[in-house]
């Protein structure tokens, strides 16, 4: 347990599932909740990427 006995040092529990049994990963999400989430976002980061390159060609 962290010496402030809180799930993560923001926050009580996971933001997404309020699980505190899951270990906290980073910006307040469990282990889980944020590898889903990551893999949301860089599956729309790579749209934008693509959408960006292709601006850019002459
Ligand atoms: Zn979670």
């Amino acid at each position: 347990m962290l010496k402030t006995g809180r799930w993560a040092r923001k926050w009580d529990s996971c933001r997404e599932c309020h699980a505190t049994t899951t270990p906290h990963y980073a910006k307040g999400y469990c282990t889980r909740c944020y590898m889903r989430l990551y893999k949301r976002d860089q599956r729309r980061n790579q749209r934008t990427a693509y959408t960006a390159s292709q601006a850019h060609v002459p």
